[in-house]
Protein backbone atom coordinates (compact mmCIF):
# COMPACT_ATOMS: atom_id res chain seq x y z
CA UNK A 1 0.00 0.00 0.00
CA UNK A 2 2.67 2.21 1.17
CA UNK A 3 4.54 1.40 -1.96
CA UNK A 4 1.35 1.92 -4.39
CA UNK A 5 1.53 5.59 -2.64
CA UNK A 6 4.96 6.49 -3.12
CA UNK A 7 5.35 5.63 -6.41
CA UNK A 8 2.38 7.55 -7.01
CA UNK A 9 3.98 10.19 -5.56
CA UNK A 10 7.03 9.72 -7.64
CA UNK A 11 5.03 10.19 -10.67
CA UNK A 12 3.23 12.64 -10.12
CA UNK A 13 6.62 14.54 -9.27
CA UNK A 14 8.22 13.14 -12.03
CA UNK A 15 5.23 14.37 -14.30
CA UNK A 16 5.69 17.93 -12.76
CA UNK A 17 9.07 18.14 -13.30
CA UNK A 18 9.08 17.25 -16.74
CA UNK A 19 6.66 19.44 -17.50
CA UNK A 20 7.93 22.32 -15.85
CA UNK A 21 11.33 21.24 -17.72
CA UNK A 22 9.71 21.28 -20.87
CA UNK A 23 7.62 24.66 -20.45
CA UNK A 24 11.10 26.29 -19.86
CA UNK A 25 12.27 25.20 -23.05
CA UNK A 26 9.32 25.85 -24.60
CA UNK A 27 9.25 29.17 -23.35
CA UNK A 28 13.03 29.59 -24.53
CA UNK A 29 11.94 28.07 -27.79
CA UNK A 30 8.87 30.72 -27.92
CA UNK A 31 11.47 33.65 -27.17
CA UNK A 32 14.18 32.87 -29.18
CA UNK A 33 12.36 31.07 -32.58
CA UNK A 34 8.61 32.29 -32.61
CA UNK A 35 5.44 30.31 -32.23
CA UNK A 36 6.26 27.06 -34.18
CA UNK A 37 10.00 26.48 -33.82
CA UNK A 38 10.69 23.79 -36.80
CA UNK A 39 14.86 23.94 -36.51
CA UNK A 40 16.90 21.54 -34.81
CA UNK A 41 18.87 23.24 -32.16
CA UNK A 42 20.90 21.24 -29.73
CA UNK A 43 20.53 22.50 -25.75
CA UNK A 44 23.99 23.78 -26.27
CA UNK A 45 23.33 25.91 -29.02
CA UNK A 46 20.23 27.76 -27.25
CA UNK A 47 22.73 28.15 -24.43
CA UNK A 48 25.20 29.49 -26.49
CA UNK A 49 22.32 32.14 -28.53
CA UNK A 50 21.54 33.35 -25.18
CA UNK A 51 25.50 34.38 -24.36
CA UNK A 52 25.69 35.98 -27.47
CA UNK A 53 22.37 38.06 -27.02
CA UNK A 54 23.44 39.39 -23.92
CA UNK A 55 26.80 40.85 -25.34
CA UNK A 56 25.63 41.44 -28.77
CA UNK A 57 22.06 42.09 -28.94
CA UNK A 58 22.28 44.48 -31.41
CA UNK A 59 24.03 42.02 -33.97
CA UNK A 60 21.36 38.64 -33.62
CA UNK A 61 18.90 37.59 -35.53
CA UNK A 62 16.95 35.21 -34.63
CA UNK A 63 14.25 33.17 -36.56
CA UNK A 64 11.36 34.66 -34.69
CA UNK A 65 12.43 38.29 -36.41
CA UNK A 66 11.53 36.17 -39.64
CA UNK A 67 12.06 39.21 -42.58
CA UNK A 68 15.39 39.66 -41.33
CA UNK A 69 15.92 36.04 -40.65
CA UNK A 70 14.77 34.90 -43.68
CA UNK A 71 16.42 37.94 -45.79
CA UNK A 72 19.62 36.69 -44.44
CA UNK A 73 19.62 32.73 -43.94
CA UNK A 74 18.19 32.82 -47.78
CA UNK A 75 21.04 35.22 -49.38
CA UNK A 76 23.36 32.16 -50.71
CA UNK A 77 23.66 31.50 -54.92
CA UNK A 78 22.84 28.22 -54.41
CA UNK A 79 19.45 27.00 -53.48
CA UNK A 80 21.01 24.08 -51.31
CA UNK A 81 22.34 26.46 -48.58
CA UNK A 82 19.38 29.06 -49.34
CA UNK A 83 16.96 26.02 -47.57
CA UNK A 84 19.65 25.56 -44.70
CA UNK A 85 18.87 26.98 -41.52
CA UNK A 86 21.23 27.90 -38.28
CA UNK A 87 19.47 28.76 -35.30
CA UNK A 88 20.68 32.24 -35.13
CA UNK A 89 22.32 34.64 -37.21
CA UNK A 90 25.06 37.48 -36.08
CA UNK A 91 25.60 40.21 -38.36
CA UNK A 92 28.38 42.42 -36.80
CA UNK A 93 29.16 46.08 -37.91
CA UNK A 94 32.25 46.45 -36.45
CA UNK A 95 35.63 44.74 -35.70
CA UNK A 96 35.11 45.12 -32.22
CA UNK A 97 31.50 43.12 -32.54
CA UNK A 98 32.73 40.30 -34.48
CA UNK A 99 36.09 39.39 -32.41
CA UNK A 100 33.98 39.78 -29.27
CA UNK A 101 31.15 36.96 -31.35
CA UNK A 102 34.32 35.11 -32.43
CA UNK A 103 36.21 35.14 -28.82
CA UNK A 104 31.99 34.03 -27.95
CA UNK A 105 32.67 30.85 -30.25
CA UNK A 106 35.54 29.88 -29.66
CA UNK A 107 34.90 29.19 -25.87
CA UNK A 108 32.17 27.59 -26.60
CA UNK A 109 33.82 25.20 -29.11
CA UNK A 110 36.54 24.54 -25.99
CA UNK A 111 34.07 23.43 -23.89
CA UNK A 112 31.89 21.43 -26.34
CA UNK A 113 35.35 19.97 -26.97
CA UNK A 114 36.80 19.36 -23.04
CA UNK A 115 33.16 18.04 -21.66
CA UNK A 116 32.54 15.82 -24.86
CA UNK A 117 28.92 17.03 -24.58
CA UNK A 118 29.49 16.61 -28.97
CA UNK A 119 31.63 14.30 -30.53
CA UNK A 120 34.60 15.00 -31.81
CA UNK A 121 33.65 15.01 -35.53
CA UNK A 122 30.72 16.80 -34.80
CA UNK A 123 31.75 19.87 -33.40
CA UNK A 124 30.70 22.50 -36.29
CA UNK A 125 28.39 25.05 -35.38
CA UNK A 126 29.90 27.68 -37.19
CA UNK A 127 29.49 29.18 -40.69
CA UNK A 128 31.04 32.87 -42.25
CA UNK A 129 29.59 34.13 -45.37
CA UNK A 130 30.73 37.25 -46.82
CA UNK A 131 28.87 37.34 -50.64
CA UNK A 132 27.50 33.95 -50.52
CA UNK A 133 27.90 32.95 -53.92
CA UNK A 134 29.90 29.94 -52.99
CA UNK A 135 28.67 26.87 -55.30
CA UNK A 136 29.48 24.09 -53.01
CA UNK A 137 25.59 23.80 -50.60
CA UNK A 138 27.08 23.71 -47.11
CA UNK A 139 30.40 26.12 -47.81
CA UNK A 140 28.93 29.20 -45.91
CA UNK A 141 26.07 27.96 -44.31
CA UNK A 142 25.33 25.66 -41.31
CA UNK A 143 21.85 23.47 -39.80
CA UNK A 144 21.22 24.45 -37.00
CA UNK A 145 24.40 26.75 -36.02
CA UNK A 146 25.85 30.26 -35.65
CA UNK A 147 25.57 31.84 -39.32
CA UNK A 148 28.74 35.04 -39.16
CA UNK A 149 27.04 36.99 -41.92
CA UNK A 150 29.86 39.76 -42.86
CA UNK A 151 27.58 41.94 -45.37
CA UNK A 152 27.63 45.03 -43.18
CA UNK A 153 31.80 44.69 -43.54
CA UNK A 154 31.36 46.85 -47.31
CA UNK A 155 33.14 49.60 -46.84
CA UNK A 156 35.24 50.94 -49.91
CA UNK A 157 37.80 52.95 -49.17
CA UNK A 158 40.75 54.91 -52.07
CA UNK A 159 44.07 55.67 -50.46
CA UNK A 160 43.95 60.11 -51.83
CA UNK A 161 47.05 59.15 -54.06
CA UNK A 162 44.53 56.13 -55.85
CA UNK A 163 47.08 53.43 -55.67
CA UNK A 164 45.30 51.44 -53.02
CA UNK A 165 41.92 50.18 -52.30
CA UNK A 166 40.38 49.08 -48.92
CA UNK A 167 37.57 46.58 -49.65
CA UNK A 168 35.50 45.33 -47.00
CA UNK A 169 34.89 41.52 -47.29
CA UNK A 170 31.26 41.68 -47.43
CA UNK A 171 30.99 43.76 -50.20
CA UNK A 172 30.30 42.63 -53.51
CA UNK A 173 32.20 43.39 -57.14
CA UNK A 174 29.30 45.03 -58.65
CA UNK A 175 29.20 48.04 -56.23
CA UNK A 176 33.59 48.02 -55.88
CA UNK A 177 33.71 48.44 -59.62
CA UNK A 178 31.34 51.32 -59.72
CA UNK A 179 33.17 53.65 -56.96
CA UNK A 180 36.21 52.67 -58.82
CA UNK A 181 35.55 53.11 -62.46
CA UNK A 182 34.67 57.17 -60.72
CA UNK A 183 38.07 57.41 -60.36
CA UNK A 184 39.35 55.36 -63.07
CA UNK A 185 41.30 52.55 -61.50
CA UNK A 186 40.62 49.06 -60.74
CA UNK A 187 41.35 46.07 -58.92
CA UNK A 188 41.75 42.52 -60.30
CA UNK A 189 38.10 41.74 -59.08
CA UNK A 190 35.48 38.98 -59.97
CA UNK A 191 34.02 38.71 -63.50
CA UNK A 192 30.74 38.52 -61.91
CA UNK A 193 29.51 41.15 -59.94
CA UNK A 194 27.33 39.94 -57.33
CA UNK A 195 30.09 37.57 -56.10
CA UNK A 196 31.38 38.79 -52.57
CA UNK A 197 35.04 40.42 -52.19
CA UNK A 198 36.10 37.84 -48.85
CA UNK A 199 35.22 34.32 -50.53
CA UNK A 200 36.82 35.11 -54.26
CA UNK A 201 39.73 36.84 -52.76
CA UNK A 202 40.58 34.43 -50.38
CA UNK A 203 40.42 31.42 -52.61
CA UNK A 204 42.64 33.27 -54.89
CA UNK A 205 40.72 35.06 -57.28
CA UNK A 206 41.07 34.83 -61.07
CA UNK A 207 39.99 38.03 -62.87
CA UNK A 208 39.74 39.44 -66.01
CA UNK A 209 43.38 41.19 -65.14
CA UNK A 210 44.93 38.31 -64.27
CA UNK A 211 47.43 37.74 -67.29
CA UNK A 212 48.28 41.60 -66.26
CA UNK A 213 48.77 41.26 -62.25
CA UNK A 214 48.50 37.64 -61.07
CA UNK A 215 45.37 35.98 -59.28
CA UNK A 216 43.57 38.32 -57.00
CA UNK A 217 45.50 36.98 -54.16
CA UNK A 218 48.29 38.10 -55.10
CA UNK A 219 47.32 41.91 -55.09
CA UNK A 220 46.34 41.98 -51.35
CA UNK A 221 48.76 43.75 -49.42
CA UNK A 222 47.34 44.23 -46.58
CA UNK A 223 44.09 41.46 -44.68
CA UNK A 224 42.81 42.50 -41.48
CA UNK A 225 41.71 39.28 -39.60
CA UNK A 226 40.02 38.43 -36.80
CA UNK A 227 41.58 35.45 -35.32
CA UNK A 228 40.17 32.32 -33.69
CA UNK A 229 40.93 33.92 -30.04
CA UNK A 230 39.21 37.11 -31.22
CA UNK A 231 42.45 39.12 -31.56
CA UNK A 232 42.82 41.41 -34.42
CA UNK A 233 45.73 41.32 -36.09
CA UNK A 234 47.32 42.79 -39.33
CA UNK A 235 48.78 40.39 -41.94
CA UNK A 236 51.08 42.15 -44.67
CA UNK A 237 54.41 41.67 -45.67
CA UNK A 238 55.86 43.13 -42.57
CA UNK A 239 53.55 41.64 -40.11
CA UNK A 240 52.45 38.52 -39.41
CA UNK A 241 54.10 37.38 -42.63
CA UNK A 242 53.30 33.67 -42.97
CA UNK A 243 50.21 34.18 -42.28
CA UNK A 244 50.06 36.89 -45.25
CA UNK A 245 51.07 34.35 -48.02
CA UNK A 246 48.94 31.65 -45.67
CA UNK A 247 45.86 33.62 -46.37
CA UNK A 248 46.34 34.16 -49.99
CA UNK A 249 44.36 31.17 -51.38
CA UNK A 250 43.77 29.75 -47.70
CA UNK A 251 39.91 30.39 -47.90
CA UNK A 252 38.71 29.94 -44.33
CA UNK A 253 41.25 28.00 -42.57
CA UNK A 254 42.83 30.64 -40.57
CA UNK A 255 40.78 33.70 -39.57
CA UNK A 256 37.89 36.02 -40.37
CA UNK A 257 39.21 38.77 -42.58
CA UNK A 258 36.90 41.60 -42.52
CA UNK A 259 38.70 43.56 -45.39
CA UNK A 260 41.74 43.32 -47.63
CA UNK A 261 43.89 45.92 -49.29
CA UNK A 262 44.71 45.90 -52.49
CA UNK A 263 46.63 47.33 -54.66
CA UNK A 264 45.03 49.79 -57.91
CA UNK A 265 45.96 50.49 -61.14
CA UNK A 266 44.70 52.86 -63.48
CA UNK A 267 41.81 51.63 -66.14
CA UNK A 268 39.26 52.88 -68.18
CA UNK A 269 37.08 51.47 -70.63
CA UNK A 270 37.98 47.93 -71.72
CA UNK A 271 36.90 45.90 -74.44
CA UNK A 272 34.90 42.27 -74.24
CA UNK A 273 31.48 40.44 -74.63
CA UNK A 274 30.04 37.36 -75.40
CA UNK A 275 29.80 35.15 -78.62
CA UNK A 276 26.71 33.29 -79.04
CA UNK A 277 27.30 29.77 -81.32
CA UNK A 278 25.31 27.24 -82.17
CA UNK A 279 26.45 23.49 -81.08
CA UNK A 280 27.73 22.67 -84.52
CA UNK A 281 30.95 24.90 -83.56
CA UNK A 282 31.48 22.91 -80.67
CA UNK A 283 34.66 21.45 -82.66
CA UNK A 284 35.91 24.94 -84.09
CA UNK A 285 35.45 26.71 -80.27
CA UNK A 286 38.01 24.09 -78.94
CA UNK A 287 40.63 24.81 -81.85
CA UNK A 288 40.37 28.44 -81.47
CA UNK A 289 40.37 28.31 -77.71
CA UNK A 290 43.44 25.21 -77.77
CA UNK A 291 45.02 27.77 -80.49
CA UNK A 292 44.89 30.76 -78.40
CA UNK A 293 45.91 29.53 -74.87
CA UNK A 294 48.74 27.82 -76.41
CA UNK A 295 50.14 31.12 -77.68
CA UNK A 296 50.74 32.05 -74.31
CA UNK A 297 53.40 29.62 -73.88
CA UNK A 298 56.98 31.19 -72.60
CA UNK A 299 58.51 28.49 -74.17
CA UNK A 300 57.44 29.99 -77.54
CA UNK A 301 59.69 33.39 -77.43
CA UNK A 302 58.61 33.82 -81.09
CA UNK A 303 54.72 33.84 -80.42
CA UNK A 304 53.58 37.23 -79.10
CA UNK A 305 51.05 37.07 -76.73
CA UNK A 306 48.99 40.11 -75.81
CA UNK A 307 48.98 40.92 -72.13
CA UNK A 308 45.45 43.07 -72.47
CA UNK A 309 44.31 39.61 -73.54
CA UNK A 310 42.13 37.90 -71.21
CA UNK A 311 39.81 34.97 -71.64
CA UNK A 312 38.60 33.34 -73.20
CA UNK A 313 35.93 31.65 -71.62
CA UNK A 314 34.30 28.85 -74.06
CA UNK A 315 30.92 27.40 -71.84
CA UNK A 316 29.25 24.64 -73.52
CA UNK A 317 25.32 24.76 -72.43
CA UNK A 318 23.72 21.81 -72.77
CA UNK A 319 19.58 22.69 -72.25
CA UNK A 320 17.40 19.74 -71.29
CA UNK A 321 14.25 21.39 -71.67
CA UNK A 322 14.56 22.31 -75.56
CA UNK A 323 17.72 19.33 -75.88
CA UNK A 324 20.67 21.80 -77.88
CA UNK A 325 23.91 23.02 -76.89
CA UNK A 326 24.29 26.50 -77.16
CA UNK A 327 28.17 27.50 -77.25
CA UNK A 328 28.91 30.91 -75.34
CA UNK A 329 32.54 32.39 -75.55
CA UNK A 330 33.42 35.29 -73.25
CA UNK A 331 36.41 37.13 -74.29
CA UNK A 332 37.84 40.41 -73.38
CA UNK A 333 41.33 43.11 -73.47
CA UNK A 334 41.89 44.58 -70.41
CA UNK A 335 42.29 48.19 -72.28
CA UNK A 336 39.96 50.61 -74.80
CA UNK A 337 41.43 49.07 -78.24
CA UNK A 338 43.06 51.32 -80.70
CA UNK A 339 40.15 50.87 -83.01
CA UNK A 340 37.60 51.38 -81.15
CA UNK A 341 34.98 48.76 -80.85
CA UNK A 342 36.60 46.89 -83.55
CA UNK A 343 38.27 43.72 -82.44
CA UNK A 344 41.55 44.42 -80.76
CA UNK A 345 44.30 42.45 -83.17
CA UNK A 346 44.69 39.41 -81.13
CA UNK A 347 41.37 38.64 -80.71
CA UNK A 348 40.99 39.13 -84.56
CA UNK A 349 43.41 37.07 -86.02
CA UNK A 350 42.17 34.14 -83.50
CA UNK A 351 39.27 31.26 -84.56
CA UNK A 352 36.89 32.83 -82.50
CA UNK A 353 36.58 36.04 -85.24
CA UNK A 354 35.15 33.19 -88.06
CA UNK A 355 32.97 31.05 -85.62
CA UNK A 356 29.32 30.97 -86.75
CA UNK A 357 27.22 32.88 -84.09
CA UNK A 358 23.16 33.56 -83.45
CA UNK A 359 24.23 37.26 -81.29
CA UNK A 360 27.80 39.00 -80.04
CA UNK A 361 28.07 41.62 -77.35
CA UNK A 362 31.42 42.58 -78.03
CA UNK A 363 32.03 46.35 -77.67
CA UNK A 364 34.32 49.00 -75.98
CA UNK A 365 32.40 49.35 -72.75
CA UNK A 366 32.90 49.76 -68.67
CA UNK A 367 34.50 47.11 -66.41
CA UNK A 368 30.50 47.00 -64.63
CA UNK A 369 29.18 46.50 -67.87
CA UNK A 370 31.13 43.93 -68.94
CA UNK A 371 30.55 41.70 -65.65
CA UNK A 372 26.73 42.54 -65.93
CA UNK A 373 27.22 40.85 -69.39
CA UNK A 374 29.20 37.83 -67.98
CA UNK A 375 26.27 37.48 -65.71
CA UNK A 376 23.64 37.32 -67.98
CA UNK A 377 21.44 33.96 -67.25
CA UNK A 378 23.17 33.41 -63.69
CA UNK A 379 20.21 33.41 -61.38
CA UNK A 380 20.68 33.01 -58.01
CA UNK A 381 18.56 30.35 -55.46
CA UNK A 382 18.50 27.54 -57.84
CA UNK A 383 20.19 24.43 -57.30
CA UNK A 384 23.62 24.92 -58.41
CA UNK A 385 27.23 22.97 -57.93
CA UNK A 386 30.29 22.94 -59.53
CA UNK A 387 33.29 20.92 -60.12
CA UNK A 388 36.88 21.73 -61.45
CA UNK A 389 39.97 19.67 -62.79
CA UNK A 390 43.15 21.30 -64.05
CA UNK A 391 45.06 20.01 -67.57
CA UNK A 392 47.61 20.64 -70.06
CA UNK A 393 46.25 23.04 -72.54
CA UNK A 394 46.79 19.64 -74.85
CA UNK A 395 44.41 19.16 -77.91
CA UNK A 396 43.56 15.62 -77.64
CA UNK A 397 42.79 15.92 -73.61
CA UNK A 398 40.47 18.87 -74.80
CA UNK A 399 39.12 16.47 -77.11
CA UNK A 400 38.57 13.91 -74.63
CA UNK A 401 36.85 15.78 -71.96
CA UNK A 402 33.98 17.51 -74.37
CA UNK A 403 33.42 14.22 -75.71
CA UNK A 404 32.69 12.87 -72.06
CA UNK A 405 30.87 16.08 -71.61
CA UNK A 406 28.51 15.18 -73.99
CA UNK A 407 28.14 11.67 -73.13
CA UNK A 408 27.26 13.01 -69.83
CA UNK A 409 24.60 15.18 -72.21
CA UNK A 410 23.13 12.42 -73.03
CA UNK A 411 22.13 11.15 -69.78
CA UNK A 412 20.84 14.46 -68.51
CA UNK A 413 18.55 14.20 -71.71
CA UNK A 414 17.19 10.74 -70.36
CA UNK A 415 16.36 12.47 -66.91
CA UNK A 416 12.62 12.65 -66.16
CA UNK A 417 11.52 16.48 -66.22
CA UNK A 418 13.29 19.13 -68.15
CA UNK A 419 14.96 21.79 -65.60
CA UNK A 420 18.71 20.79 -66.49
CA UNK A 421 21.06 22.94 -67.76
CA UNK A 422 24.38 21.22 -68.08
CA UNK A 423 27.00 23.91 -68.01
CA UNK A 424 30.79 22.99 -69.54
CA UNK A 425 33.63 25.61 -69.23
CA UNK A 426 37.86 25.77 -70.47
CA UNK A 427 39.07 28.96 -69.15
CA UNK A 428 43.04 29.13 -69.42
CA UNK A 429 45.18 29.31 -66.51
CA UNK A 430 48.66 30.88 -67.63
CA UNK A 431 52.03 30.43 -66.35
CA UNK A 432 52.67 34.01 -65.99
CA UNK A 433 49.82 34.56 -63.60
CA UNK A 434 51.44 32.02 -61.11
CA UNK A 435 54.89 35.06 -61.20
CA UNK A 436 52.93 37.91 -60.69
CA UNK A 437 52.17 40.10 -57.66
CA UNK A 438 53.01 38.52 -54.15
CA UNK A 439 53.99 34.89 -53.04
CA UNK A 440 51.78 32.92 -51.76
CA UNK A 441 51.71 28.80 -50.80
CA UNK A 442 49.90 27.67 -53.87
CA UNK A 443 53.03 25.39 -55.25
CA UNK A 444 51.97 27.05 -58.77
CA UNK A 445 55.15 28.83 -59.76
CA UNK A 446 57.25 26.09 -60.61
CA UNK A 447 54.56 22.98 -61.61
CA UNK A 448 52.91 25.18 -63.77
CA UNK A 449 55.40 26.18 -66.54
CA UNK A 450 53.63 26.22 -69.50
CA UNK A 451 49.72 27.18 -70.37
CA UNK A 452 46.52 24.88 -68.60
CA UNK A 453 43.07 24.88 -68.96
CA UNK A 454 41.06 24.89 -65.74
CA UNK A 455 38.05 22.36 -66.90
CA UNK A 456 34.66 23.13 -64.61
CA UNK A 457 31.36 21.82 -64.83
CA UNK A 458 28.60 24.46 -63.00
CA UNK A 459 25.34 22.57 -63.54
CA UNK A 460 22.02 24.26 -62.83
CA UNK A 461 18.89 22.88 -62.38
CA UNK A 462 15.46 23.38 -60.60
CA UNK A 463 14.12 19.94 -59.17
CA UNK A 464 15.51 19.44 -56.05
CA UNK A 465 15.01 15.67 -56.37
CA UNK A 466 17.80 15.69 -59.08
CA UNK A 467 20.50 16.82 -56.71
CA UNK A 468 21.83 13.52 -55.97
CA UNK A 469 22.24 12.47 -60.00
CA UNK A 470 23.68 15.60 -61.25
CA UNK A 471 26.42 15.42 -58.81
CA UNK A 472 27.16 12.21 -58.88
CA UNK A 473 27.09 12.92 -62.98
CA UNK A 474 29.76 15.22 -62.90
CA UNK A 475 31.17 13.15 -60.53
CA UNK A 476 31.94 10.52 -62.66
CA UNK A 477 32.26 13.18 -65.77
CA UNK A 478 35.80 14.48 -63.90
CA UNK A 479 36.48 11.26 -63.01
CA UNK A 480 36.82 10.21 -66.77
CA UNK A 481 38.59 13.66 -67.43
CA UNK A 482 41.27 12.68 -64.56
CA UNK A 483 42.01 9.27 -65.82
CA UNK A 484 42.21 10.47 -69.39
CA UNK A 485 44.57 13.40 -68.45
CA UNK A 486 46.82 11.00 -65.66
CA UNK A 487 47.03 8.11 -68.71
CA UNK A 488 48.15 11.16 -70.88
CA UNK A 489 50.38 12.73 -68.67
CA UNK A 490 48.16 15.91 -69.12
CA UNK A 491 46.69 16.15 -65.33
CA UNK A 492 47.23 18.91 -63.00
CA UNK A 493 46.64 18.24 -59.42
CA UNK A 494 46.27 21.27 -58.24
CA UNK A 495 42.23 22.13 -57.60
CA UNK A 496 41.13 25.56 -57.70
CA UNK A 497 39.33 26.25 -54.22
CA UNK A 498 36.55 28.06 -55.52
CA UNK A 499 35.57 26.22 -58.72
CA UNK A 500 35.67 22.97 -56.17
CA UNK A 501 33.13 20.41 -55.28
CA UNK A 502 32.66 19.56 -51.73
CA UNK A 503 34.10 15.87 -52.49
CA UNK A 504 37.56 17.55 -54.24
CA UNK A 505 40.88 18.01 -52.48
CA UNK A 506 41.79 21.72 -53.41
CA UNK A 507 45.36 21.21 -51.31
CA UNK A 508 46.55 17.75 -53.15
CA UNK A 509 48.40 20.21 -55.84
CA UNK A 510 50.44 22.24 -53.64
CA UNK A 511 52.92 19.96 -52.80
CA UNK A 512 53.80 18.76 -48.84
CA UNK A 513 55.85 21.54 -48.49
CA UNK A 514 53.59 23.94 -48.77
CA UNK A 515 51.54 22.19 -47.16
CA UNK A 516 53.47 21.38 -43.99
CA UNK A 517 53.47 25.27 -43.83
CA UNK A 518 49.82 25.93 -43.96
CA UNK A 519 49.31 23.63 -41.15
CA UNK A 520 52.02 25.16 -39.33
CA UNK A 521 50.33 28.84 -39.53
CA UNK A 522 47.09 27.05 -38.58
CA UNK A 523 48.45 25.54 -35.58
CA UNK A 524 50.08 29.26 -34.45
CA UNK A 525 46.90 31.33 -34.82
CA UNK A 526 44.64 28.97 -34.23
CA UNK A 527 45.89 26.17 -32.00
CA UNK A 528 42.70 24.60 -30.70
CA UNK A 529 41.93 24.71 -34.24
CA UNK A 530 38.40 26.62 -34.02
CA UNK A 531 38.78 27.17 -37.89
CA UNK A 532 39.33 23.64 -38.63
CA UNK A 533 36.58 22.04 -36.94
CA UNK A 534 34.32 24.62 -35.11
CA UNK A 535 33.71 26.04 -38.49
CA UNK A 536 33.16 23.13 -40.92
CA UNK A 537 31.84 24.65 -44.18
CA UNK A 538 34.24 25.00 -47.08
CA UNK A 539 37.75 23.18 -47.65
CA UNK A 540 40.01 22.20 -45.12
CA UNK A 541 43.75 21.85 -44.52
CA UNK A 542 44.52 18.07 -44.59
CA UNK A 543 46.14 16.61 -41.78
CA UNK A 544 44.97 18.85 -39.00
CA UNK A 545 41.94 16.83 -37.93
CA UNK A 546 41.15 15.96 -34.38
CA UNK A 547 43.97 13.87 -32.71
CA UNK A 548 46.40 13.94 -35.90
C1 LIG B 1 28.07 33.17 -60.71
C2 LIG B 1 29.46 32.98 -60.21
C3 LIG B 1 30.52 33.58 -60.87
C4 LIG B 1 31.83 33.40 -60.42
N1 LIG B 1 32.87 33.99 -61.08
C5 LIG B 1 34.14 33.82 -60.63
C6 LIG B 1 35.25 34.42 -61.29
O1 LIG B 1 35.12 35.14 -62.26
N2 LIG B 1 36.49 34.17 -60.81
C7 LIG B 1 36.70 33.39 -59.72
O2 LIG B 1 37.85 33.24 -59.32
N3 LIG B 1 35.67 32.82 -59.07
C8 LIG B 1 34.41 33.01 -59.51
N4 LIG B 1 33.37 32.40 -58.86
C9 LIG B 1 33.65 31.58 -57.68
C10 LIG B 1 33.65 32.49 -56.45
O3 LIG B 1 34.82 33.25 -56.43
C11 LIG B 1 33.62 31.65 -55.17
O4 LIG B 1 32.45 30.89 -55.15
C12 LIG B 1 33.73 32.51 -53.92
O5 LIG B 1 33.94 31.67 -52.82
C13 LIG B 1 32.52 33.37 -53.68
O6 LIG B 1 32.80 34.30 -52.68
P1 LIG B 1 31.63 34.83 -51.73
O7 LIG B 1 32.21 35.74 -50.74
O8 LIG B 1 30.51 35.32 -52.56
O9 LIG B 1 31.17 33.45 -51.12
P2 LIG B 1 30.77 32.93 -49.65
O10 LIG B 1 29.84 31.80 -49.96
O11 LIG B 1 30.30 33.99 -48.76
O12 LIG B 1 32.14 32.36 -49.10
C14 LIG B 1 32.87 31.35 -49.75
C15 LIG B 1 33.81 30.67 -48.75
O13 LIG B 1 34.73 31.61 -48.22
C16 LIG B 1 34.61 31.69 -46.80
N5 LIG B 1 34.70 33.10 -46.44
C17 LIG B 1 33.95 34.10 -46.95
N6 LIG B 1 34.33 35.27 -46.42
C18 LIG B 1 35.31 35.01 -45.54
C19 LIG B 1 36.11 35.81 -44.68
N7 LIG B 1 35.96 37.12 -44.65
N8 LIG B 1 37.05 35.22 -43.92
C20 LIG B 1 37.23 33.88 -43.97
N9 LIG B 1 36.51 33.07 -44.77
C21 LIG B 1 35.56 33.62 -45.55
C22 LIG B 1 33.26 31.11 -46.47
O14 LIG B 1 33.22 30.55 -45.18
C23 LIG B 1 33.08 30.07 -47.56
O15 LIG B 1 33.69 28.85 -47.20
C24 LIG B 1 32.06 32.59 -59.28
C25 LIG B 1 30.99 32.01 -58.60
C26 LIG B 1 29.70 32.20 -59.05
C27 LIG B 1 28.57 31.57 -58.32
Amino acid sequence: MLSTFLIAIYSLLVVLTVKSRREVMDSINQELYGASPDIKVSASSKRLIQVLQKVLASCIILPSDTDAFNASASNYFAQQSNTTRPACIVRPETVEQLSQAVAILHQEFLARRADGRDKPNNLGFVSLRSGGHSYSGASASIEGGVLLDLSRFSEVTVSNDGTLVTIGTGARWSRVNQVLEAKKIAVPGGRNGAVGVGGFTLGGGISFFSQRYGLACSNVIEYQVVLASGDVVIASATSNTKLWRALKGGANNFGIVTRFTFRAFPCGDIWGGCLFSPSFESSRSIDAFHAFVDRADPKKPDVEYDDYASGPLVCFCYLQRPGVEIISTFITYTKEPPSGSDWPACWKKSGFKSLWRYWSTVKQRTLSSACQDLAVGEKAGLSQTVAGTIVKNDKATLDAAYAFYREACVEVKKVKGKGIRFVFVLQPLLPAWMHKGDPNYLGLENTMTEPHVLISFSPVWIDVNHNEFVEDLIRRTVGKIERFARERGTYHPYKYVNYCAAWQDPFEGHGEENLEILRGVSREYDAEGFFQRACPGGFKIPGLEEGS
